[in-house]
């Protein structure tokens, strides 16, 4: 088999399409070198014998080593030097690239190669003893923690004892014969930890790191990582073995990261960091203060060190081409990783860069009007999910703010929250219901989970492109990076800035738009949504078939979905209009009332407010669908509690206390999920559902003669198992219609239908369909009772049903297409075979779910109903499913 893939010097076995096989790294690696641009050669070993080292006991194909010692021959015929020669030695690093970038997860062995001799022939051919002694402690540094597994602090230790001894705190002061002594030490380190000296064979380093980055596939952190970001475990990783080239060899030498695009804004600048005479990692470690790549990039953030652009303006010039070269190829934004050695550039990657939701935005937009991608792509490159990032608020410009200290705008978004210093700290507070905000000197691939668990993200050191920044963007928390003036004490948890002592769980505010860190809270205002928001929507418009409805009961929540593009309600829960103030009285004093007298005197006190709520949705909906669900929840959840409300019900009633006490006990129910609600209600208490039906239908006929048009109402009738629920429901409501008709003279555009949300409903659709003019899938409580599981009670062993395979996916968030969706299906077959043209849809939680709502385009159902926030989001998934 196959088990190598060279590149280097214009050729490429492999291509940017075989990430599967060769990691994302790899796979772009070759198509680079295809294209001409200057990769040091290498060869990357396929993921497939990382699956084949987890099924064989960690061992390799027999056919493997000739493959590599191929690929090392491939090496050093392009570059003229030979692996292990104690002359003029080949370097290489040794890296890891799995098919999706997971940053910072895996590690990567720099210099290998070097040992006593070939450290000595490094020096003399390349002229600089203090490079090549410089390289080789690096060398054991990070082999011996990486590949062999010895904590890094004893290497901290051994070089701050020299440090001290000599005086000097910076490394660069360190010179050759000083190196010298700490590589002996660190061997000695290394052999006592061990028991056996650190490896001088060049080959045998080499397979040890081979090894060492199957290995990582399975470290904690990478598994974490791969659970956060749902990225399956039997991928595997593949190895890039590659020649070294060196950004630390003098003034002419520099490394470097940089975007193609802003990634925070998605303006078309070259956005990047580098420094001189470093290597690998340090431009995101952040150890030392990174440089800009363009004038530009400099003044932006009033940097005062020198861009690229002024100190090596031929390279510059070069990598500028490079980086057009490369977006016209990949049509879209790139990140980039590059190396200067000795004034020449060396590409060492490529991959379609991290960005904000709106950079993403901007750029899909910018793509399409420049002409690399058309519309369908742009559409499909947002992540529905993303945008949640762009509907959220920004701090109230008008809002006071104690301005404590500033970072770098690392990712946009503004949060309040208590302040944490660690991961953990972060997790276990916000588990409480705490909103936190993690405060760190830097962040480190350890750090995720806490990450995740803040709202917002603080750090005191690095740059755009450290790690905290990335991660953050990433995961959309806004994020203030190398905010300097902030002194930590991790010890005392306490920060101490400008004289304020903030202390763990302290308020503090960070705007990750400007970089801004306030103390205490900040209010906060709504997005605008215009520009690249606006575009892009429409252009999801055009290729969407679904519609997108709200759930609101609100004027403000229904104002809202329309901004948003909301194309009518789908579910208006009337219960929700019953909770506040007088109305839960009244609402009470009907329940409690013992006789239909009695429960219409309460009636009619509710009836004018109803109708007023339905007046101002119906203004709003104008032209468009609105479904009315009629009372749904168990009469229990509306049973006075408390004495003084008992009080209050029995005034308004004209009843004493006693008898309300009396009536309360006897509404209580054992089970009220599946009790007295739904339209059990309206069949015993058909006052109920009549006086709703009036409230409705005066609102219509009122709207439409005050304003010549109206919305169009959909009634419906929930918790439906038996067909003839909905007949006695459907005979009510048309009476009621018929009778404000005729006082109105109005002609109401209304329609009756049902939610489909218990399984007997759905095996009975074909026959409740001869009544029904819609369908609308109430998942929330059809997962329920499909399940048989209380939503309310669910996340106490979800979880575990999770995390041991038993259930993918949380069946609450993301519809079960197994079992509740054949429900679905079913239904709709059944519906449409009695009514052709039956109206679907489906209200609930899933109506915002991204991979719900493809399954919903799949049935062909008509439209999705969610939540105001979630109509972008819905929109855009919708969208996608079309293409
Ligand atoms: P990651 O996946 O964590 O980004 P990489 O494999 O890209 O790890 O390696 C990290 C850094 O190491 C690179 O950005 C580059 O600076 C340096 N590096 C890797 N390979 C080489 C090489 N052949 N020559 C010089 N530097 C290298
Ligand atoms: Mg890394
Ligand atoms: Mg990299």
């Amino acid at each position: 088999a196959k088990w190598v893939y060279r590149f280097g010097d214009g050729m490429a076995e492999g291509r940017a399409d075989m990430r599967n096989l060769l990691g994302g790294k790899g796979a772009n690696l070759a198509e680079m070198s295809s294209l001409g641009l200057p990769v040091p050669p290498g060869f990357s070993i396929t993921t497939e014998v990382c699956t084949y080292y987890y099924a064989h006991d960690k061992g390799f194909p027999d056919d493997l080593k000739k493959q590599v010692d191929d690929g090392v021959a491939h090496i050093e015929k392009i570059v003229g030097m030979k692996f292990g020669d104690p002359n003029a030695p080949l370097l290489v690093s040794v890296r890891s690239g799995a098919r999706v970038s997971m940053p910072g997860m895996m590690d990567t062995v720099l210099n290998l190669g070097l040992n006593d001799e070939t450290a000595a022939g490094l020096a003399k051919q390349s002229g600089d003893e203090r490079f090549a002694y410089d390289s080789y402690r690096r060398f054991i540094q990070m082999y011996g923690n990486v590949v062999l597994g010895v904590e890094h602090h004893h290497f901290e230790e051994i070089l701050d004892l020299h440090k001290s001894d000599l005086g000097v705190s910076l490394d660069t002061d360190l010179t050759a014969e000083n190196w010298k002594k700490v590589i002996a030490e660190y061997k000695a380190k290394v052999e006592e930890e061990l028991g056996k000296p650190f490896p001088q064979d060049p080959r045998t380093q080499l397979w040890g790191a081979i090894g060492a980055v199957f290995a990582s596939w399975n470290i904690p952190r990478a598994i974490t990582y791969r659970k956060l970001n749902n990225i399956p475990e039997d991928w595997g990783t593949a190895v890039n073995v590659q020649a070294m080239v060196f950004g630390n060899m003098g003034n002419d030498c520099a490394t470097g990261v940089a975007f193609t695009r802003n990634p925070s804004t998605g303006e078309k600048e070259f956005y990047g960091e580098y420094l001189v005479n470093a290597q690998g990692e340090d431009v995101v470690a952040g150890i030392r203060t990174p440089q800009h790549l363009t004038l530009a990039g400099k003044k932006a953030n009033n940097s005062t060190l020198p861009a690229m652009e002024e100190v090596m303006p031929e390279v510059f010039s070069q990598l500028n081409d490079v980086r057009q070269q490369l977006e016209t190829h990949y049509r879209d934004m790139q990140d980039i990783e590059f190396t200067v050695q000795k004034g020449k550039l060396y590409m060492l990657q490529t991959r379609n860069g991290k960005r904000t939701a709106q950079a993403a935005l901007k750029i899909a937009v910018d793509l399409c009007n420049e002409g690399l991608i058309d519309k369908k792509t742009a559409v499909a490159r947002i992540d529905p999910a993303s945008l949640d990032q762009l509907l959220h608020p920004t701090l109230d410009p008008k809002a006071k703010r104690e301005v404590i200290a500033r970072g770098l705008p690392a990712s946009p978004g503004a949060a309040s929250g208590k302040v944490v210093f660690t991961a953990d700290d972060a997790e276990d507070r916000a588990a409480k219901g705490d909103k936190v905000i993690l405060v760190r000197v830097e962040t480190s691939p350890e750090d995720i989970h806490g990450m995740h668990a803040a709202v917002g993200i603080l750090t005191t050191r690095g740059g755009m492109t450290s790690h905290a920044a990335v991660v953050a963007r990433g995961m959309g928390r806004p994020c203030v990076s190398g905010a300097g003036e902030l002194r930590i004490d991790g010890k005392a948890k306490v920060m101490i800035v400008k004289g304020h002592k903030i202390q763990e769980g302290d308020l503090i505010t960070i705007d990750g738009g400007t970089g801004e860190v306030m103390a205490g809270a900040v209010p906060t205002i709504e997005p605008q949504l215009s520009g690249d928001f606006a575009t892009l929507m429409g252009w999801a418009d055009e290729a969407r078939k679904l519609k997108i409805r709200t759930n609101a009961e609100t004027p403000l929540d229904a104002r809202t979905a329309r901004k948003f593009g909301a194309e009518g309600i789908g579910l208006c829960r009337t219960e929700h209009m019953f909770f506040d103030g007088d109305r839960i009285v009244a609402m009470r004093e009907m329940i409690m009332a013992e006789d239909v007298e009695g429960r219409k005197k309460a009636l009619a006190k509710i009836l004018p407010m109803q109708r007023q709520d339905f007046v101002e949705l119906f203004e709003i909906m104008k032209g468009l669908p609105v479904t009315i669900r009629l009372l749904d929840p168990p009469l229990h959840e509306f049973l006075p509690h408390s004495a003084e409300e008992m009080a209050e019900v029995a005034a308004a009633a004209g009843v004493p206390v006693d008898a309300v006490a009396a009536r309360a006990a006897a509404l209580h129910e054992s089970n009220p999920m599946l009790g007295h609600r739904g339209c059990r209600l309206g069949i015993t208490y058909p006052e109920i559902y009549e006086m709703q039906a009036r409230a409705i239908f005066e609102a219509l006929a009122h709207v439409k003669q005050t304003s010549g048009d109206t919305a169009e109402a959909e009634i419906m009738i929930p918790l439906v198992g038996i067909p003839k629920e909905l007949t006695l429901m459907k005979a009510i409501i048309d009476r009621v219609a018929a009778e404000v008709e005729a006082e109105s003279k109005v002609k109401l555009p209304y329609s009756v239908g049902t939610m489909i949300e218990l399984p007997r409903a759905a095996l009975l659709a074909g026959e409740i369909a001869k009544d029904a003019a819609f369908f609308s899938f109430g998942t929330n409580d059809l997962t329920q009772t499909t399940f048989g599981l209380s939503r309310d009670d669910a996340a106490r062993f979800i979880q575990a049903y999770e995390r041991q395979g038993i259930l993918a996916r949380d069946p609450f968030i993301t519809l079960d297409a197994d079992g509740v969706g054949e429900l679905v299906k079913l239904a709709a077959e059944r519906g449409r075979k009695t009514r052709p043209d039956i109206k679907l849809g489906i209200c609930g939680e899933h109506g915002g779910d991204p991979a719900s709502i493809h399954f919903c385009a799949q049935q062909g159902l008509n439209y999705v109903s969610c939540s105001p926030y979630r109509v972008p989001i819905a929109k855009l998934a919708a969208a996608q499913a079309a293409l």
